[in-house]
């Protein structure tokens, strides 16, 4: 791009956010990712306040023939170069409850504890993730995997009753099931590849209370604890939402001080029930081994953070899933073998999210995202900068390559790394034909590719062969 100030003056006119350009004030700040081991160093950065600065952003981009990128949290967004335009969401940050319709509609700049803090005091709860930072808009057009509620009630792209976004023309569209129900659909699984999403409403859930925490084993019982795990998981309840994970935490200030430089499994656990029940199902898993901690308790929902304690500060990371079917013994053994305590395992966090239950249905309105078919998500988390990371990325191969025969048809949208960011990657992340409606829709919305920096659905009105 031309550093021609006189333009850029003039988009800075026309913008209510800020427009800051690579050494300015302020700048660096706007750029910053989650990770901050990635250099995020647009040509020009478009702090939009609302649409219509999203739609002077996009203008302006493509008179200068610019990509486009979208970040609010940073938390998984793709680089943005020299050649990008990058337009940052967070000003959009308005939380509105309908406590009578049970419906939020939030900014596209939201995180998940601004809502689930909003919605309590009406007695309401969203279908939030783990973590209380991650943005809702990236969170749901990823599919959205409820870690308190998901089992219970589902996918929460399912749960979403209108977008509104900024397509490549430019134009401002309302989507919801009547109106442009394509376009409605295939956002709710496209992330960023259909267009700039300014505000979205969801439903709202009648959740005050949780019984809920985590349950610490000594990493040396992983074996013991994992087919307990599979065992509660064959007949949980639908109200029952829980993760195991294998934790290998190094000895780094982000992670907790009596965790750090251990390894550990921790079974993470959402019931929506009395304590009776809850403790009832949890007593064979208790039994299993000796547990460390354990914080399974009543508490308010807005304190859900503290089941999975993710990190609060940026840290650098590498990430990578798989869709697995129920943990026969088999598959529980090929994981002991992999990642168990006589495993040589670079990887610090391998956790398996369960899925099932009402994750399982397909509601009338559902989104294109969502697996369906697959009891657990596997996923597959490193700490540090790319140099630190390589030989558990390559290791992270290996072991899904272990897994194959195992392995199901579709990925967690939310969990792709880096690594699964090639065509064929993209395409295997979704079943065949949802991945070729897909195509369909960024070729009628965004047909020469101006959202290609994601994971990236290539416009096409034909399918893989060639129909
Ligand atoms: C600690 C942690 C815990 C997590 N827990 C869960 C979980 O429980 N369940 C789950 O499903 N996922 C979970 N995730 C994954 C998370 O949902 C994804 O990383 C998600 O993409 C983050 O969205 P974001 O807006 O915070 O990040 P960003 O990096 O800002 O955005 C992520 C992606 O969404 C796109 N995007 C963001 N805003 C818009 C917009 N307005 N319009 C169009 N595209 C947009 C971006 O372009 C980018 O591709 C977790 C991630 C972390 C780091």
């Amino acid at each position: 791009m031309n550093n021609n100030s006189a333009e850029i003056d003039d988009l800075a006119g026309r913008v209510a956010g800020v427009v800051l350009l690579p050494g300015q004030d302020g700048y660096a700040e706007e750029c910053a990712m989650y990770n901050p081991a990635v250099a995020n160093n647009p040509a020009v950065v478009v702090g939009a306040a609302g649409p219509a600065d999203v739609q002077a952003a996009l203008a302006f981009a493509k008179a200068h023939d610019l990509a486009v990128a979208i970040m609010n949290t940073g938390h998984t967004s793709a680089v943005a170069d020299d050649r990008t335009l990058l337009i940052t969401t967070r000003r959009m940050d308005e939380v509105v409850i309908d406590p009578s319709a049970r419906r939020a509609r939030v900014g596209a700049g939201v995180r998940w504890q601004q809502v689930v803090d909003a919605a309590a005091p009406h007695g309401l709860a969203p279908l939030n993730g783990s973590s209380p930072l991650v943005g809702v808009v990236g969170y749901t057009l990823g599919g959205g995997l409820s870690a308190t509620m998901g089992r219970k009630f589902g996918w929460s792209s399912d749960h979403v009753t209108a977008l509104d976004v900024v397509t490549a023309d430019g134009t401002l569209r309302h989507a919801d099931a009547e109106t442009e129900p394509e376009l409605f659909w295939a956002l709710r699984g496209s992330k960023s590849n259909l267009g700039v999403v300014t505000a979205i409403e969801f439903e709202l859930f009648p959740v005050t209370r949780l019984y809920g925490g985590v349950l610490i084993f000594p990493g040396d019982q992983a074996e013991a604890v994992l087919r307990a795990y599979a065992d509660l998981t064959a007949q949980a309840p639908d109200e029952l939402t829980t993760s195991i994970a294998f934790m290998r935490l190094p000895d780094v200030p982000v992670f907790p001080e009596p965790l750090r430089g251990t390894f550990t499994v921790h079974v993470r656990v959402s019931f929506l029930g009395s304590a009776d029940d809850a403790n009832t199902l949890l007593k064979p898993l208790r039994a299993a081994a000796p547990v460390v901690i354990d914080t399974v308790a009543d508490m308010p929902y807005t304190d859900f953070a503290a089941i999975y304690s993710d990190p609060e500060s940026p840290a650098p990371f590498a990430e990578s899933t798989l869709s697995l079917p129920p943990l026969t013994p088999d598959l529980v053994t090929a994981l002991i073998e992999a990642i168990g305590p006589q495993a040589d395992v670079p990887a610090n966090i391998i956790e398996l999210r369960h899925l099932g239950g009402a994750l399982h249905d397909t509601p009338a309105n559902a989104g294109a995202a969502g697996l369906r078919e697959a009891e657990f998500v596997l996923w597959v988390v490193t700490v540090g900068v790319p140099e630190q990371t390589a030989p558990a990325v390559h290791w992270m191969g290996e072991l899904f390559t272990g897994l194959k025969p195992w392995a199901l048809e579709g990925k967690h949208l939310n969990f792709i790394g880096q690594e699964d960011l090639g065509p064929e990657a993209v395409r295997a992340a979704y079943p065949a034909q949802t991945y070729d409606r897909l195509a369909r829709a960024k070729a009628a919305y965004d047909p020469t590719n101006v959202f290609h920096l994601n994971h990236n659905i290539v416009p096409s009105v034909t399918d893989a062969e060639g129909r």
